[in-house]
């Protein structure tokens, strides 16, 4: 099998399975328990959380949380930061349904919420960012990495707009694609920012968010106080463990540039890469005349897996997305994504090239 499906999930890595595993069976105390192993298990979360503000390039000032998904992280960072008398929140057309749903839910509830375009790239749309912040503007959430295109969102460069015009506003980020993956040190003026184990060969069901000031924060599921009574539940040990083993194995070398550039510079000329300047990791293609869908069964069939487009919300989002761009109707259509991670080699890239190109041929063909 080829997987070249890694932006709607990874390969659980073996040093995150074999984590996961010791904290399931030998050590599945409860964190909570003031006896030694609940506190050593409670010693290997906060580990965890140091590791996780290391790899961010953050100081660690017990303001890691974590979630049962970065659906949830994100949930947690909107709605638990927004309070009656928020004026207007700022959102990107381009963010994951996580966001973009809850955005419209408090749209719906009657909170003033506006949706900054995106241009061609598939980034923010930095003139159309500008003129919708003004000084009353209390919430802002930009994503880092595009799931459906790669697009990176210059964070520096919003926050530095985002200061100019509306210093008080809390600034979130759905870091979910770009953690691990691209290299980078977290801007000191970011409030928030959420992240996902099973992206980056970790286990699913793990998310977590960075908070820059608790006292901002409140609470979205109530409970037993774990994670500084802001998420409560029992932690789950096991997975935050396997999301340690998934951190101490990042490796920002390897192969996934140069399989992503073969595609492209191999690939039949029809095809044209959607977004510009984008993650590695992250190959959009819009072959116009041809469904995006039909050519995802075909490769399917020769057991090659990839994506129509982002996995939990199906093709109706890559739409959005896609429209959002300003892409027509039969690139839109005609779309897929190609997603990598370190696992893969240039050899699959060169097979994968050979069926799209040879695929993409016979349906055009029709
Ligand atoms: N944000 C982005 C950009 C994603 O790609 C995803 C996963 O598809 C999520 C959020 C949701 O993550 P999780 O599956 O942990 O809920």
């Amino acid at each position: 099998m080829i997987y070249f499906d890694n932006a709607s999930t990874t390969k659980p890595c073996e040093k995150s399975v074999r984590y996961l595993n010791e904290y399931l069976t030998d050590k599945f105390f409860n964190a909570s328990s003031i006896y030694k192993q609940g506190i050593d298990n409670k010693t290997a979360i906060t580990n965890c959380k140091k590791l996780i503000a290391k790899t961010l390039g953050v100081e660690f000032k017990d303001n890691v949380i974590f979630t049962g998904s970065a659906t949830e992280a994100n949930n947690l960072a909107i709605l638990g930061s927004v309070r009656k008398n928020f004026k207007k929140l700022i959102f990107s057309a381009g963010e994951h349904p996580s966001v973009y749903n809850t955005a419209l839910d408090l749209q719906n509830k009657g909170y003033n919420v506006e949706f900054v375009n995106l241009n061609k790239n598939g980034s923010v749309d930095i003139a159309d960012f500008k003129n919708k912040l003004t000084p009353d503007t209390s919430f802002i959430s930009i994503m880092h990495v595009n799931n459906e295109t790669g697009a990176i969102n210059n964070l520096t460069e919003l926050i530095s707009i985002k200061n100019r015009i509306c210093p008080n506003a809390i600034f979130h980020s759905d870091g979910v694609q770009a953690f691990g993956k691209l290299k980078f040190t977290l801007n000191r003026d970011i409030d928030l920012y959420s992240i996902s184990a099973h992206k980056i060969h970790g286990p699913k069901g793990v998310g977590a968010l960075y908070v820059k000031n608790k006292a901002k924060l409140n609470p979205i599921v109530f409970g037993g106080g774990q994670e500084y009574n802001l998420r409560s539940g029992t932690e789950n040990v096991a997975g935050i463990m396997g999301f340690t083993g998934a951190i101490e194995e990042i490796n920002y070398n390897n192969s996934v540039e140069s399989i992503k550039s073969y595609i492209i510079e191999n690939l039949n000329p029809n095809f044209k890469v959607n977004g510009e300047e984008t993650s590695p990791y992250i190959l959009s293609l819009s072959y116009k005349g041809i469904n995006g869908e039909t050519l995802v069964h075909m490769l399917e069939n020769e057991d090659i897996l990839i994506s129509r487009g982002s996995a939990c919300s199906g093709s109706k989002v890559g739409n959005r997305i896609l429209t959002a761009m300003g892409l027509d109707k039969d690139s839109v259509v005609g779309s897929i994504r190609l997603s990598f991670s370190r696992y893969n080699t240039l050899g699959e890239a060169k097979i994968v090239t050979q069926k799209l190109n040879d695929f993409s041929t016979k349906l055009s063909n029709l």
